[in-house]
């Protein structure tokens, strides 16, 4: 057994976005590929800015996608409690054990004095406004004040913080998997808070404490917490734990699709892709449509996002979740930002649609289908389902495009028709309509073989006829195989369909274009 112990900490703020997905799921690789343990922890120290429903979202994401966790919340685990809010007494216990070695202070200033702190800075042009080794000492703290009136003011209930003391001249190194060596001169940090005066811990302390005491070995979380890091690996030191600290990973930040900064929702919003992984409600009620919902495949997802930040090297780009299991590996994540190209989500989808039997696609559309109250035969809906197959992006598309196979067309883009339709298509087509009448059998050839008949005794070829033939069966301009149409129509519904068309459509006078279309 492989001591790898990784975890996915997110924060219950609001929906998982594709990002959290993507450090969720290169987790989970990772503890795959190593035979270690994967961990969920929810980080709902910041209770100001909880979202309802935003813990529920994560499994439901995650479940989606068949990433499994070892140990959360719901299925407890060695080192439980793995929700933050229940290990308070945990933090205050560690915050404690700093203050007592000196490596923290308690911190009574108001909101009022600590903006006063900030004006005079502004006001003497100091380079920043930080509360630190050199500001602490006009501040009101345990630093500072008399040890009996910190005492006192503790008992009399006055509201305090517990504050990092971070030294003036220290360099944190440390070695990011990513990123290399990161060198940081202490004398940039400020002196956190670590316990808030509502006895909650920050994220900085909770993080680290908890990291510890699970045995994480890896942290693998996006960039942003980066500059959060040298942070980190100063507690680590506070606390003597510098030895065993895990190592990171920084993920690379997701741009946009044109590489020009970083991925929002509202570039996804205006591009018209989802951002979050299914369905999801804001509590000001704004919806947002996920990737589940539009239909796009858990395969689709986790190959997409597998390749988010990591290069397998070499040309192959289509992964299972048993290869990346097999092939993650931290070495091979990339550095710079990785580009959301949803076109290449949409490649990828089509192509694990494709691999779906044809019974798993017939019953989606036979269930659609009965949804708009349409029912039809097993035979016709697997043949729809394999005439369409190869031209959807989608499950939906078949219903979208399937449907016209089983309802004959309300209307006919009148563009096609314009370009398409006249007196002559009109008379071949009611030609053929009687010509097919008589036959007793009927399929695509012997479809194809009668129209043949008919276009020789006019004088045409397929090409002239085909585009409104298409329009007549279909109302369209575009589609899969004519033959193969009529086939699945049936001998019956072909000619009522030309039947309708050529009593229908105005025929304009005169042929107007020449398109024709390949047999
Ligand atoms: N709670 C943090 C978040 O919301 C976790 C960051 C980390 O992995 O350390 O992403």
């Amino acid at each position: 057994m492989s001591s790898v112990r990784v975890r996915f900490a997110p924060s219950p703020t609001g929906a998982l976005h594709i990002g959290g997905l993507r450090t969720a799921l290169y987790n989970y690789l990772f503890a795959k590929s190593n035979h270690g343990k994967f961990v969920l922890r929810i980080e709902d120290t910041d209770q100001a800015r909880l979202v309802p429903g935003a813990e529920d979202y994560i499994y439901e994401a995650l479940d989606w996608l068949g990433i499994a966790v070892d140990e959360s919340p719901r299925q407890g685990g060695d080192f439980a409690p793995y929700r933050q809010s229940e290990r308070l007494e945990i933090y205050h216990k560690y915050a404690m054990q700093l203050v007592e070695e000196k490596k923290a202070y308690y911190a009574f200033d108001s909101a009022d004095e600590l903006q006063a702190m900030r004006n005079r800075l502004k006001a003497a042009k100091a380079a920043n406004q930080q509360y630190n080794a050199i500001t602490r000492v006009s501040m009101s703290n345990s630093l500072t004040l008399p040890a009996n009136q910190v005492d006192d003011m503790i008992a009399n209930g006055v509201p305090y913080v517990i504050r990092l003391k971070i030294p003036l001249k220290e360099d944190i190194r440390f070695e990011d998997r990513v990123r290399g060596w990161v060198k940081v001169h202490s004398s940039t940090l400020d002196d956190k808070v670590i316990l808030k005066s509502g006895g909650f811990p920050t994220y900085h302390l909770a993080n680290v404490v908890d990291d510890h005491l699970m045995k994480i070995t890896h942290v693998i979380r996006g960039e942003e917490w980066l500059p959060s890091a040298p942070l980190h690996v100063l507690l680590y030191r506070f606390f003597g734990w510098e030895n065993s600290m895990p190592e990171f990973s920084h993920l690379p930040l997701i741009l946009k699709p044109d590489g020009n900064g970083k991925l929002s929702k509202r570039d996804a919003d205006k591009q018209g892709f989802p951002i979050y992984p299914v369905n999801w409600t804001d509590p000001q009620g704004v919806h947002s449509t996920g990737f589940r919902e539009s239909g796009y495949l858990p395969e689709t997802i986790i190959n997409f996002l597998a390749l988010l930040g990591w290069n397998p090297g070499g040309e192959l780009e289509l992964f299972s979740r048993d290869d990346l299991e097999k092939a993650f590996s931290l070495d091979r994540i990339v550095k710079s930002g990785a580009k959301f190209d949803i076109d290449k989500a949409r490649w990828f989808n089509q192509h694990y649609l494709r691999q779906k039997p044809v019974e798993e696609l017939s019953e989606y559309l036979s269930a659609a289908l009965l949804q708009q109250g349409l029912h039809s035969s097993t035979d016709k809906i697997r043949m729809v389902v394999e005439l369409l197959r190869d031209r959807i992006v989608f499950p939906q598309d078949l219903l979208e495009q399937g449907r016209i196979y089983f309802v004959a067309p309300a209307q006919y883009d009148q563009q096609v028709v314009n370009k398409k339709w006249n007196r002559e298509v009109a008379s071949v087509l009611n030609q053929f309509s009687e010509s097919i009448s008589a036959c007793s059998q009927w399929n695509h050839e012997i479809a194809h073989n009668q129209l043949e008949k008919v276009l020789e005794k006019a004088g045409w070829g397929f090409g002239k006829i085909l585009p409104g033939l298409r329009l007549a069966l279909t109302g369209m301009g575009k589609g899969p195989d004519l033959m193969k149409i009529m086939e699945l129509l049936g001998k019956t519904e072909t000619i009522e369909r030309l039947n309708h068309a050529i009593e229908r459509l105005e025929p304009i006078p005169q042929s107007t274009n020449d398109d024709q279309e390949k047999t």
